[in-house]
C-alpha cells in the first residue's frame, strides 16, 4: 500500500499544505475525543493524546480577553478575508440569549459595541458570519442584529463540515478563514481541524460564568476545563497563565513569555507555528 504525502492529504482536506500536518493531527484528536461520554472517559483519553495531537487541536493562534481586543489589521495582513465568530459566550451571554431568545417578552440583544465592531469590519474588506452550536434563533438573530454577511446554526463545531460550507459558500480557502470563539473544544479543536486560524476569547457572559461557579459548587466541570489541565500540566498551553503577568494575550506568530527557556514548550509552539501562513509582521 503507498502512502499519501502531506501534499495529497492537504489536497484530499482542501486546506492549505503548510497547515496540513496540524491540521491532520487536530481531527485525528477531535475524532478520538468525539465519543467521550463520562469525565473519567475523557480523562484518560486526554492522558493518551500526544503532545502535538493535543497541541495542534487546542492551542489557538490567538488568545484575547474579548473580541474587542483582537488585532484585526494582523488577520488582515495575513491574508483572512472571512471571519466567523461564535454567538454564545463569544458575542453575548449563553443563557441570557437562550432564555430571550424563547420567551416572546423579552427581546434578544447583543451590545451595541458587537454591532460597531462587525460594521467596522466589514468596512475593513472581511465577510464576517455567525458559526453557533446554537439554535436558529440564536443565528439568525444575530446576523440581524450585527448585519453580518451570514449565519450558520447548528453547526455541530467541533465538526468541521460547516467551516468547509463556509468556505464553500463564501469562496475562501482554509488559509483565507479565521474563526473566533469561547469554546477551546468546540471553536479552537474545530477551527484547528478545519485548517483556519484560531482566536479564543474569554467568556463574554456573566450568566455563564455563574452557571459554571454553581457547578463547581458540586464538582463539576466543563470538557474543556480538562482539555485545559492537561495542556496545562504538559506545560504545552495555559489559557489563563496567572504566574506570567503582561503576558496573558497573544497575537499571531508572538511567543507566549511563558515559554521562554522550555526547549520542550518551544519547540511544540513553533511547530504549531508552520501553520501561520504568512511571515511574522513586527
Ligand atoms: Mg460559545
Amino acid at each position: 500500500m503507498q502512502e499519501a504525502s502531506w501534499s495529497e492529504v492537504a489536497k484530499y482536506l482542501e486546506i492549505p499544505e503548510d497547515s496540513v500536518e496540524t491540521a491532520f493531527f487536530a481531527k485525528m484528536t477531535n475524532e478520538k475525543l468525539k465519543d467521550t461520554r463520562s469525565k473519567e472517559e475523557l480523562k484518560a483519553q486526554l492522558k493518551a493524546l500526544s503532545d502535538e495531537e493535543l497541541t495542534s487541536a487546542f492551542v489557538p493562534d490567538v488568545y484575547q480577553k474579548d473580541i474587542y481586543h483582537i488585532d484585526y489589521r494582523r488577520l488582515r495582513e495575513n491574508g483572512i478575508k472571512l471571519i466567523s465568530f461564535d454567538v454564545d459566550d463569544t458575542i453575548g451571554d449563553t443563557m441570557l440569549d437562550k432564555l430571550k431568545a424563547n420567551l416572546p417578552m423579552l427581546k434578544f440583544t447583543l451590545p451595541d459595541k458587537a454591532k460597531r465592531l462587525v460594521k467596522s469590519l466589514r468596512e475593513m474588506g472581511f465577510q464576517v458570519i455567525l458559526m453557533t452550536n446554537g439554535q436558529e434563533e440564536i443565528g439568525a438573530g444575530a446576523y440581524q442584529q450585527l448585519g453580518a454577511d451570514g449565519y450558520i446554526y447548528r453547526a455541530e463545531k467541533p465538526d468541521t463540515k460547516n467551516f468547509e460550507l463556509a468556505m464553500r459558500r463564501y469562496g475562501v480557502n482554509a488559509a483565507q478563514m479565521a474563526h473566533v470563539g469561547n469554546n477551546i473544544r468546540q471553536d479552537i479543536g474545530g477551527g484547528n481541524a478545519a485548517g483556519v486560524t484560531t482566536c479564543l476569547v474569554r467568556n463574554a457572559g456573566k450568566s455563564e460564568e455563574f452557571g459554571k461557579f454553581l457547578l463547581r459548587l458540586v464538582g463539576q466541570r466543563s470538557k474543556g476545563h480538562y482539555v485545559r489541565k492537561e495542556l496545562k500540566k504538559r506545560k504545552l498551553w495555559f489559557k489563563h497563565h496567572q504566574h506570567f503577568s503582561g503576558d496573558q494575550y497573544y497575537q499571531l506568530s508572538q511567543m507566549p513569555q511563558y515559554l521562554e527557556g522550555d526547549i520542550k514548550g518551544l519547540a511544540l509552539w513553533q511547530a504549531r507555528r508552520k501553520s501561520v501562513k504568512t511571515a511574522v509582521v513586527d
